[in-house]
């Protein structure tokens, strides 16, 4: 059983029992953990509290229809709601809110802290997922589980934690996770099709990310993918990011990238990822954020992304140089 702990729970139930109107919002071009968290905690909610008015917002993604579907809303036309952000600690990322009168905002995230601070604010690093949070204020409270939910929040814990296998999964992961099947009796085995299922044009694409991939000697692994490319296997510009994590444990590499040009917004979207080095320093320096070892960026051109690369060398390298020392 998870340990019974601190008094942000109780806060975050009881703050959604006393709102009727609440609205859940998380992050722009969203992943499992994102769009897995909203759905489950809304459906949590109206299944707890029937007459409350709870809406899921966002821009819809068709390949992650299988969680559930989002809420269309007039944002002018609802007032006095409480606003619960998930996922994201910064409210330029936050979808679907413009003209929202929200009364106050709750946050529940397992990001560094930014500029959102909720009143009642639940920010938990240590978290392998979002996921991982609201299953945990589900057990712990009487917010109410079916398998839909417990189905969706296994399905963004495995996500985010990339099937265990990243080092935000602790034993209080193993604990949640165990106590989620145990009180919902999810076959999760057959869920993983929902999470894996690709076509051939995505395994091809991988193949051409790792033919091209360049690693400097210094560890980086880097590779622009022009929107040619993303255009010639049909994939989209969030599959990169989605096919990171499958380049990790590659001995020559330290820290890698993918910068993916955007031709629509006329700007490179980047992931990275890291062994070792913190990367969200550099990442926020290229308008972007997210964990120590796992963050996003944005770059504008040619310019910057030589920059950028140059950065993440140097990181690559200091890191190195410290890591010999420390022999
Ligand atoms: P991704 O590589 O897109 O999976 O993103 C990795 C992590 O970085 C996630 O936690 C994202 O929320 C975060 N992230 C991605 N892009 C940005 C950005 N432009 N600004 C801040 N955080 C970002």
């Amino acid at each position: 059983m998870v340990p019974i702990n601190n008094s942000i729970i109780k806060k975050i139930y009881k703050k959604i029992k006393e709102y009727p109107k609440i609205v859940i919002a998380r992050h722009v071009g969203p992943d499992p953990d994102a769009i897995a968290s909203t759905i489950a905690l809304r459906d949590s909610i109206r299944l707890t509290f029937p007459t409350k008015e709870v809406y899921a917002v966002g821009l819809g993604v068709s390949k992650f229809k299988y969680y559930g579907i989002l809420d269309k809303i007039d944002n002018e036309q609802l007032s006095d709601c409480l606003l619960i952000v998930l996922d994201v600690p910064n409210i330029s990322r936050v979808d679907g809110i413009e003209n929202l009168a929200y009364q106050e905002i709750l946050k529940i995230d397992h990001h560094p802290a930014e500029d959102i601070k909720g009143l009642v604010d639940w920010t938990d690093e240590s978290s392998c997922s979002t996921c991982q949070m609201i299953a945990e204020l589900l057990l712990k409270t009487p917010l109410k589980l079916d398998t839909k939910i417990a189905g969706n929040l296994y399905l963004g814990i495995v996500s985010d934690s990339d099937r265990f296998l990243l080092p935000y999964t602790t034993n209080k992961t193993f604990a949640i996770v165990h106590d989620l099947i145990k009180a919902s009796k999810i076959d999760f085995t057959s869920l993983y099709n929902y999470l894996y299922d690709r076509g051939i044009n995505e395994v091809r694409f991988q193949g051409y990310i790792a033919s091209n991939m360049q690693v400097t000697e210094n560890g980086l692994g880097y590779l622009v993918i022009p929107s040619d490319i993303i255009k010639e296997y049909h994939v989209d510009l969030a599959t990169p990011a989605n096919l990171i994590n499958n380049f990790n444990f590659i001995r020559e590499v330290i820290v890698w990238t993918f910068i993916t040009e955007d031709t629509k917004n006329n700007v490179y979207k980047v992931s990275i990822r890291s062994h070792g080095p913190i990367i969200n320093e550099t990442a926020s320096k290229y308008n972007g954020g997210g964990h120590k070892y796992a963050s996003g960026a944005r770059l504008t051109g040619e310019e910057e992304i030589a920059s950028f690369i140059k950065d993440l060398d140097q990181l690559c390298e200091e890191y190195k140089r410290a890591s010999i020392s420390n022999i």
